[in-house]
């Protein structure tokens, strides 16, 4: 996997990205990423890239003429036109799927935008894909951009060791992961659960499951409409929702008891 990122931060994105695992992939030639300044295509001889926008308004808008001479000279090295995903607040909102579909491709080029964003044309001209990475602002597309490689990076062949495996891992089968422990097996009274000590395989794996369906339920419901869970799994399911149910009732019985769940961010 090969990624090109056109940035006025080249910097950012390169210091960001070459440390752990991610890193590590680099060195090996698992996957290779390189900065493209959109700086360098100005035709401006103070490099300047962005101009104020038509029309008026606030803050200056990433002008067409670099970032598609940035890209078109990209395309000329690589003999081929790569797919262009904008990191955009405006685009659909990336996933573990999606993450996985793009993981298939063998070049990406990451288009990051920065003051009020890239003029429209450019975008009409080059762009393939808008991504977010969440219903919020930011200042520039160099961390979104960051974010989904990284998450791109950990499915290509080779890039996790078999001990890092991202296989049972959160979103995995549209479950959460389950609670993990390691030594010391007491902390601060709080002991790991006896069925993890017991060397059981069997039990471990079927604890496993169903402590992912457990969070997956008060964490994020949203995801087990598409969870994909065996007989016994729904019907555990379906006790734990009663459970979640009849507690509910008790709550309100009581008048007001404070739970955790009060505490979260409710966005
Ligand atoms: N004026 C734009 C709007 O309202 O949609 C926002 C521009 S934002 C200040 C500057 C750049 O940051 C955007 O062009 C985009 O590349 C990036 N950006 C900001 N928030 C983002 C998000 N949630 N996901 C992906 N990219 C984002």
């Amino acid at each position: 996997m090969n990624y090109h990122i056109l940035t006025l931060f080249p910097q950012m994105v390169m210091d960001g990205l070459n440390t752990s695992i991610i890193g590590r992939a680099s060195e090996k030639g698992l996957i290779s990423i390189e900065a493209i300044d959109i700086r360098d295509y100005s035709e401006d001889k103070h490099r300047h890239v962005d101009d104020y926008p038509y029309g008026g308004g606030a803050g200056m808008v990433m002008q067409p003429m670099p970032i598609c001479r940035a890209y078109e000279d990209l395309c000329s090295r690589l003999g081929r036109r790569p797919r262009v995903i904008y990191t955009t607040p405006q685009g659909k909102v990336f996933n573990q799927n999606i993450a996985r579909e793009l993981s298939g491709e063998e070049d990406l080029v990451f288009l990051c935008g920065h003051y009020e964003g890239v003029d429209e044309r450019a975008l009409e001209l080059i762009a393939t894909d808008y991504l977010s990475i969440g219903d919020y602002v930011l200042t520039g597309g160099e961390l979104p951009a960051m974010v989904m490689i990284d998450c791109i990076s950990r499915l290509v062949p080779g890039v996790l060791t078999n001990q890092e495996s991202g296989e049972e891992e959160s979103f995995h089968d549209n479950l959460l992961e389950y609670p993990q422990y390691t030594r010391p097996e007491e902390f601060q009274g709080k002991k790991v659960p006896a069925v993890l000590l017991s060397g059981h395989h069997q039990k471990i794996r079927q604890w496993r499951r169903q402590e992912s369906i457990r969070r997956t339920l008060e964490r994020r419901p949203d995801l087990l409409e598409k969870a994909v869970l065996d007989k016994k799994e729904k019907q555990y399911l379906d006790q734990l929702i009663r459970e979640q149910k009849q507690q509910s009732e008790q709550n309100t019985d009581e008048g007001g008891f404070v739970s955790n769940e009060d505490y979260r961010c409710k966005g």
